[in-house]
Formats: C-alpha cells, sequence, structure tokens
C-alpha cells in the first residue's frame, strides 16, 4: 500500500488507523449485518454512535453544560447564512474581523440581512497578518462579533480569542479546530465544515451557547434554525451519518492519544520543523508574520513562480503531494493537521533542503 503524505488543505488526511478501523467495520457493522451507511438513523445502533460522537467531542473540547453541539449539513458556507438569520435581530450590526476570503464570504451574507461592519482588515498587505483591534471601534451593541480563528488560505490565526467584552463572539474555527486548546467559554458560537481537521466532508458542526438559540428570524428555513436542530439532537431529518461515524472515531482516536493537549503540543512541534527552515532558507520564504503563524497551514514561496511549479511537480513525485498554493497567495502551501504525521512535515523539509541546493 503506497500512502502519500497530502497536504490537501481540504479535505485533508484522515488518522490511517481511523481508515483501517472504518474498513474493518465497513461492510458489517458491530454485528448488524449492514455499514454504517445503510442504517437508519433512528436505529439503535446508529442512535449509539451519534450520542457517543457528541459526548466525546464535549469531553476533547471541554465545552460548557450551557452550550449545544450540533451536527449539521451544508458546510461552513451555509453558517455564513444561518449564524445572521440566528442572531443578526437585535440592533441589526455585526462587527467582523476580515482576515481573507472565508471572513468576505461570510461578511456578504451577514449584509443580506444588516449591517455588517468591518472593525479590523488586513487586506491591503493580502491577509498576512491578524489586524491590531481598537476596542474604541467597537459597536458596543452588536449582535455579534465575528472572527476566522485560523485562516486557511493565508495561514494565520488568532492564537488567543480577542477580549471583546459581553457581544457573543462568533468563530469560524473550521481549519483549527481540535489543533490547539481553546477555551469555549469565551465564544458564543464556534462553527467548523469537518473536511479539514474532523472528518469527512459533509458534517458541519456548530457549538452554540444555549441562550442564543430560539431567536431567529420569521423566515429562516427550519433547517437554519438552530432552534429545530437543537430540539431534535441534530434529528430532524437524515444526518449525514456515516460522515459524524468517521468524526466519532476521529474523537476516540484523539482521546486516545493524549487529546488536544497532546495534539497542540504536536502541531506546535510539527509547524517549527517547518518554520525553522523557512526562517533560515535562502530560496524558500515564509509568507506570515511569525506572530500570527498558523499550526495548521504554512504557505510559502521562492519568489520565481516557475521554480515555484517545478518545486510542486518534483515533491508530488516523491510522494509529498497537493502542496500547490492558493491562486490568490501563489507559490506554495502546507495543511499540516492533526493528522499529518511528523515523520511528513520532516521529509518535506528534507525535499526542501535538496531542493535549494539543487536550485
Ligand atoms: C474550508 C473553509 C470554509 C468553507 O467550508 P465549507 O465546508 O466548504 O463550506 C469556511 N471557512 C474556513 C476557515 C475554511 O477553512
Amino acid at each position: 500500500m503506497a500512502r502519500v503524505y497530502n497536504f490537501s488543505a481540504g479535505p485533508a488526511m484522515l488518522p490511517e488507523e481511523v481508515l483501517h478501523k472504518a474498513a474493518n467495520e465497513l461492510v458489517d457493522y458491530q454485528g448488524t449485518g449492514m455499514s454504517v451507511m445503510e442504517m437508519s438513523h433512528r436505529s439503535k445502533a446508529y442512535d449509539s454512535i451519534h450520542r457517543n460522537a457528541e459526548v466525546l467531542l464535549r469531553e476533547l473540547m471541554n465545552i460548557p453544560d450551557n452550550y449545544y453541539v450540533l451536527f449539521l449539513q451544508g458546510g461552513a458556507t451555509t453558517q455564513f447564512s444561518a449564524i445572521p438569520l440566528n442572531l443578526l435581530n437585535g440592533s441589526g450590526i455585526a462587527d467582523f474581523v476580515h482576515t481573507g476570503n472565508w471572513s468576505k464570504k461570510a461578511i456578504g451574507e451577514a449584509k443580506r440581512y444588516g449591517t455588517a461592519r468591518v472593525v479590523a482588515s488586513s487586506e491591503e498587505k493580502t491577509f498576512t497578518y491578524i489586524p491590531p483591534l481598537d476596542k474604541s471601534t467597537f459597536t458596543p451593541n452588536a449582535d455579534y462579533f465575528y472572527i476566522v480563528t485560523n485562516n486557511t488560505i493565508y495561514g494565520t490565526r488568532f492564537n488567543t480569542p480577542p477580549d471583546i467584552g459581553t457581544v457573543p463572539l462568533v468563530a469560524d474555527m473550521s481549519s483549527n479546530i481540535l489543533s490547539q486548546v481553546y477555551d469555549v467559554s469565551k465564544f458564543a458560537v464556534i462553527f467548523a465544515g469537518a473536511q479539514k481537521n474532523i472528518g469527512p466532508a459533509g458534517l458541519t458542526i456548530v457549538i452554540v451557547r444555549k441562550d442564543l438559540v430560539g431567536h431567529a428570524r420569521d423566515i429562516t428555513p427550519v433547517l437554519l434554525d438552530w432552534k429545530t436542530q437543537a430540539d431534535t439532537d441534530s434529528l430532524y431529518n437524515t444526518p449525514p451519518c456515516y460522515s459524524i461515524y468517521i468524526a466519532k472515531l476521529v474523537f476516540e482516536y484523539l482521546k486516545e492519544n493524549g487529546g488536544i493537549p497532546a495534539m497542540q503540543a504536536r502541531n506546535e512541534e510539527k509547524a517549527a520543523i517547518l518554520y525553522d527552515f523557512l526562517d533560515q532558507s535562502d530560496l524558500f520564504k515564509a509568507t506570515v508574520a511569525p506572530k500570527d503563524r498558523s499550526l495548521m497551514n504554512i504557505p510559502f514561496v521562492t519568489g520565481n513562480e516557475e521554480l515555484d511549479a517545478k518545486f510542486v511537480k518534483q515533491a508530488e513525485a516523491v510522494g509529498l503531494v497537493t502542496l500547490k498554493g492558493h491562486r490568490s497567495v501563489g507559490g506554495m502551501r502546507a495543511s499540516i493537521y492533526n493528522a499529518m504525521p511528523k515523520a511528513g512535515v520532516q521529509k518535506l523539509v528534507e525535499f526542501m533542503k535538496k531542493f535549494e541546493m539543487d536550485n
């Protein structure tokens, strides 16, 4: 079997242990005579998967009891619409930190329902840093304050959530959920598409403080109203059963391997291997300000497009794949989520050293 080191930004690598476990259970799940894909979402066997997934996620992230955990569909992008529909119903104003393409899309959706104010932006420098925040510019009665904790395309992150007072803090955590310890109680809403650090595409997780649920505007489609989902344990209609099952296996894997603190230590070590090399290299350069660097997505460039293309092609030939950078940054991007082994990062750096010598 030839597994490659896949540096894709998403869908991304899953732990190999999880894939083997899923393969073993694929045709006959625990003596039921059927796969999880073929099972009623109202069956006893599936119900146990569904509930255990929630219990495990609550344990891993230390989610307080006054939060719902919802297992939804539609990707993080659907929440760009659901968030204003559920929350933008007081002053009708939301504050945003604009840190890249994903905040842009969220701002665009919010504008359809109310006022989206950008209180800080790093757009003028191609989003290569997290902009400093000035509290005096915030809207005191905003319905929510919105950030993207990790900017998948540009490789920046909020290491700690900003202190914004009592306005509900909403965070798109799609590309770094479960990668480092965050205090959930500092957030009002955390949401994430699963395909980067949780499991297969098709599942979207929303963690929302209970007092914020039940205030959606009347026009809200029934499935986008968090109350519909909370009242039915995300079983109002058929959930993405198989994706939830794989997510549950990932949660078990994380728990067995020391939980989020252990993942964070591993991720910091992995990222340091690559950043340390980039910072001393004469050929390759990291694009992000050191204080704001992501642990998950690491863009880098040579400054020469032809050389970048050559690098991506030669890397692929030795099993280091999907390293091409996003079109808005160019160059390369190594996405090193939880499931990327340290050996993969080491092999990448060894290859970069050799490429630098040869060029
Ligand atoms: C990938 C990504 C999205 C989009 O997720 P979908 O599940 O494809 O809708 C949104 N925000 C961030 C930060 C992402 O990395």
